[in-house]
């Protein structure tokens, strides 16, 4: 089931954007509707960086159902080049390729696809940047 917020959440899962607070400048990623430091309502939309590193990460051995073809796979909390840190999957690559300091860019891929609705679901991952 797709739900209401994946809809809402749509620009920003394929553009990656962030809401820039126009009084502080801290950057929300999701966006928000009030800015967590100085409450304004008043934000600016950015792009994130594509680039950052993983800040810690846990490898997936019994997946959700519709992601069992991926299993096992690496869920990593990146920070991106501007310091907004974000939940990804890794992407194409074996759990013993990602480390804490790994260098990531996102990417967009799909996610899975709906049982029910037959609808693809894309949405961003990490990929390791070779060295
Ligand atoms: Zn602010």
């Amino acid at each position: 089931m797709i739900s209401p917020r994946y809809h809402r959440e749509k620009p920003q899962r394929y553009r990656l954007e962030a809401g820039k607070c126009d009084a502080c400048g801290e950057v929300h990623f999701p966006p928000r509707k009030v800015c967590r430091k100085c409450f304004t309502e008043d934000f600016t939309t950015v792009n994130l960086p594509r680039r950052g590193k993983v800040v810690t990460y846990t490898t997936i051995w019994i997946p959700p159902a519709q992601f069992e073809s991926m299993k096992p796979y690496v869920v990593a909390i990146v920070e991106l080049e501007n310091g907004v840190r974000l939940t990804a999957m890794v992407a194409e690559a074996p759990p013993d390729e990602v480390k804490i300091g790994t260098e990531v860019e996102i990417i967009f891929r799909r996610m899975q696809t709906d049982p029910v609705w037959e609808v693809l679901q894309y949405g961003y991952k990490a990929r390791v940047i070779p060295t």
